[in-house]
């Protein structure tokens, strides 16, 4: 088998064993192919059309393998709903770190490759669906231009796969900057071995922030930079109506990047207590919540340090929990930052929270959609809809236009930055949902159609009205599964 360019040199695997497992997929029935990121391919300098199609499918199936491969599943912790478990990777592997030609290194990792030794009592391979809306929706954060790990390529596997009912195998291959989570430190401290959690310190900040290498205080410095990553994470979650559904620590990276994209989706209607996930009976990861959660999940990180903070963990516990609960202000900084860019407000007004508040109860109470409105107030656009013919709203709309013309900004520098914080398009659930339902009938037009209207979610241009009317009650998806 050709390599298409993989430059793998692993680095994770010089951690003491029992942070990994290494592990061979399993080989599957029949690879084909059904989506390869052509453009991702050049920017980490893959060339796939070395191979043949075929080729290609067995790569990335598992069913090939390259002489400079070791793959490995890693172990990690975490607490999920707010309870802790030991996990791991039980249906992903680690192909290995991939370095670019300009010296970047990647995760490149399959999901659904078979079981490993942290598969507990799961069988180790995903399903088309879930493989698929996460190829989509990972590409469209990335291109909304939110942190997030990547999708190369999705491979059916020719098998059937027993869920809900028989559903067709497949394997999705992603790119992370690294899987590093708040539950592989968990899991580290759960180890009860103090070199343990030292030297996966010193491994993130030598992968991630060489910046801190030589500060004295790093372990603090490097719960200021997550908090920061982090909340920078969140902001632009809300800014965009994503729900992620499972923001379980294990699910929650050192890089800042989203991860593990399960039942996650965008909502329409604006609404703060928005859930799709099936199993989120009590609202716990509801669009509303994100923030806290984020909090909360920094916390359990923050704990892990401890041991590195000072000799008796107990006197780190007043500094860290400082850092901790800075988060609300901060987060309400940047909260009110990114709803300001929204509007196209610059500068400070004591009146602004309010403002911002007052369209969302607005927005709320009327049952309207999220980004649709942002998009109209961006291109004016009033046409459409009895929300702007409200009392309500023309009231708002009058405090607002006053804040602009009070404002520092020109109405094109106002227009400009409207447009780049409000997407014109989302993955709406409805259209993926359609996407699915076509693949799994092996028409991928729909597919590829909506990728390519995700590429540019900020331009208006020539979107088909398709993808930018919120379902209606014929065509509404209101849950999701993990599709484990
Ligand atoms: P996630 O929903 O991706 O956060 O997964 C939670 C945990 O369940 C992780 O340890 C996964 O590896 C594991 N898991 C999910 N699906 C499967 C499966 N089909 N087989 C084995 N393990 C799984
Ligand atoms: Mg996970």
């Amino acid at each position: 088998m050709k390599n298409p360019g993989f430059n793998f040199q692993n680095t994770y695997t010089n951690l003491p064993s029992c942070f990994f497992t290494e592990t061979n997929a399993v080989s599957v029935r029949e690879p084909t192919l059904v989506i390869l990121n052509e453009d991702l391919c050049k920017d980490i300098d893959l060339d796939f059309k070395l191979l043949t199609e075929k080729e290609t499918a067995s790569l990335l199936s598992g069913n090939s393998v390259l002489s400079n491969m070791n793959p490995f599943a890693q172990a990690y912790a975490g607490h999920q709903f707010g309870y802790f478990t030991n996990l791991g990777d039980g249906r992903a592997l680690m192909l290995g770190e991939h370095i670019t030609n300009s010296g970047k290194r990647y995760d490149i990792q399959f999901k659904g490759s078979g079981p490993t030794s942290y598969s507990r009592q799961g069988d180790g391979k995903a399903v088309l669906g879930p493989m698929l809306r996460e190829y989509i929706i990972s590409e469209a954060m990335h291109s909304l231009k939110i942190p997030t790990t990547r999708s190369l390529a999705v491979v059916k596997t020719g098998e059937k796969i027993l869920r809900e009912t028989f559903l067709p195998g497949a394997i999705l291959t992603r790119l992370a900057s690294s899987h590093i989570r708040v539950g592989t430190f968990q899991y580290a401290v759960a180890r009860q071995e103090k070199t343990f959690l030292q030297q996966l310190f010193d491994y993130t900040i030598e992968r991630h922030y060489p910046q801190i290498s030589n500060s004295k205080e790093k372990a603090l410095e490097l719960i200021n930079i997550l908090l920061k990553k982090q909340i920078h994470l969140v902001t632009n979650w809300m800014r965009v109506g994503f729900i992620h559904g499972v923001m379980n620590t294990d699910n929650t990276t050192l890089s800042g990047e989203t991860i593990d994209y399960g039942p996650c989706a965008f909502m329409d209607n604006f609404n703060m207590s928005t859930v799709f996930s099936s199993v989120d009976v009590q609202g716990r990861y509801s669009y509303g919540n994100q923030p806290v959660i984020t909090q909360w999940n920094l916390a359990r990180f923050s704990e892990t340090l401890l041991p590195l903070i000072a000799k008796n963990p107990a006197d780190g516990i007043k500094v860290v929990e400082d850092i901790v609960k800075s988060f609300p202000k901060l987060y309400k900084n940047s909260w009110l930052e990114m709803m300001k860019n929204k509007l196209g407000i610059s500068g400070e007004s004591n009146e602004d929270e309010k403002l911002i508040n007052d369209l969302l109860n607005l927005m709320e109470k009327n049952t309207v959609d999220y980004t649709n409105t942002f998009s109209d107030l961006t291109y004016e656009n009033f046409s459409k809809g009895n929300f702007y013919q409200n009392e309500g709203f023309k009231n708002w709309y009058e405090s607002y236009k006053k804040r602009l013309e009070n404002g520092l900004l020109t109405k094109k520098d106002t227009f400009n930055l409207m447009r780049a914080n409000n997407p014109y398009v989302i993955p709406r659930n409805h259209n993926v949902e359609h996407v699915i339902k076509e693949a799994l009938q092996s028409n991928y037009s729909a597919l590829f159609e909506i990728l390519s209207v995700l590429k540019n979610p900020y331009k208006k241009e020539k979107v088909s009205e398709k993808f930018i009317q919120p379902a209606d009650p014929s065509n509404r998806v209101n849950q999701t599964f993990c599709g484990t």
